[in-house]
């Protein structure tokens, strides 16, 4: 059970460190023993202990009882208590949005999905959110403590702020996604480039099959690019390691909405790259 995570280091923000650690072994193992959570962390003994009842009082895990295995000693389990909070998951793209509501340990209850009009406004936007997480939540007897939204780019992720996107949204502009539904839905929003978002996936639920450098590429109507550097997620420092689209391979070239000429996905792009097929099938007949 090899976890290439540390556990956490700085006094201020270890015990939510360690909470993540154990959060991330049940999404991979459904149930661990506190032999396995110590062997995968790091942690001491008595850090464990503090962990496991912490997260017993909170009704966060529950302890199987202790089990007699065919070898070695007696042990008990720890799972996710099947009235553990629960999280909302959107994913934005430009025909879809699709809903899902899902367990801490990543176990999906509830999915929709509908079509969406690509040049929709702002205002439409937040609304078709709204009513998809609104119906989501009545659904639900657990109580809802997070909300990831994965989007189409370009994305700001630290301030979850849609950039500019082309050929969707009625303006290439600036769209604040994060803000708005934070205050709207009094819990944590946070909003990540989709490609970025396949990324943390990958490494989260295939983490024994995944190496530790690889990447998303995304092609579409525009150009993505996820990144995993040495197990870990890259964004950059500005959080923009998605966009591979928006590197620009012409100075002279095609303008581009987000500022820029010559951007890579103004020619990369799934319909360009149709139509220059279409163009090129004459001198292969
Ligand atoms: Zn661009």
């Amino acid at each position: 059970m090899a976890l290439q995570m540390t556990a956490g280091k700085n006094p201020s923000d270890i015990r939510a460190q360690n909470l993540r650690l154990l959060l991330a072994l049940l999404v991979r193992h459904r149930q661990v023993t506190r032999v396995q959570l110590a062997r995968a962390t790091g942690l001491s003994k008595t850090s464990i202990t503090n962990l496991v009842n912490e997260c017993l009082q909170l009704g966060l895990i529950v302890e199987t009882a202790e089990s007699r295995r065919a070898h070695g000693r007696p042990a008990k389990y720890i799972c996710l208590s099947s009235h553990a909070p629960q999280v909302i998951g959107v994913s934005v793209s430009r025909l879809y949005m699709t809903f899902t509501l899902a367990r801490l340990d990543g176990e999906i209850l509830s999915l929709h999905r509908h079509a969406i009009d690509a040049r929709l406004s702002y205002e439409t936007m937040l609304e078709h959110i709204r009513t998809g997480i609104a119906a989501l939540m009545e659904a639900t007897t657990e109580a809802v403590v997070g909300i990831g939204i994965s989007m189409l780019g370009p994305v700001e992720p630290f301030e979850g702020v849609l950039l500019a996107p082309q050929n969707f949204m009625l303006r290439p502009t600036v769209y604040p996604i994060a803000a708005p539904l934070r205050a709207w839905a009094g819990m944590p929003v946070q909003v990540m480039h989709d490609v970025t978002a396949a990324v943390l996936a990958e490494r989260l639920f295939n983490p024994g099959r995944s190496e530790a450098n690889f990447g998303f590429l995304s092609l579409h109507a525009g150009v993505g690019l996820g990144l995993c550097l040495n197990h870990a997620l890259y964004q950059g420092s500005g959080g923009f390691s998605g966009e591979l689209g928006h590197l620009s391979i012409h100075a002279d070239g095609i303008p581009c909405a987000c500022g820029q000429r010559g951007c890579l996905e103004r020619y990369a792009n799934l319909d360009t790259m149709r139509e220059r097929q279409h163009a090129l099938e004459p001198l292969f007949r």
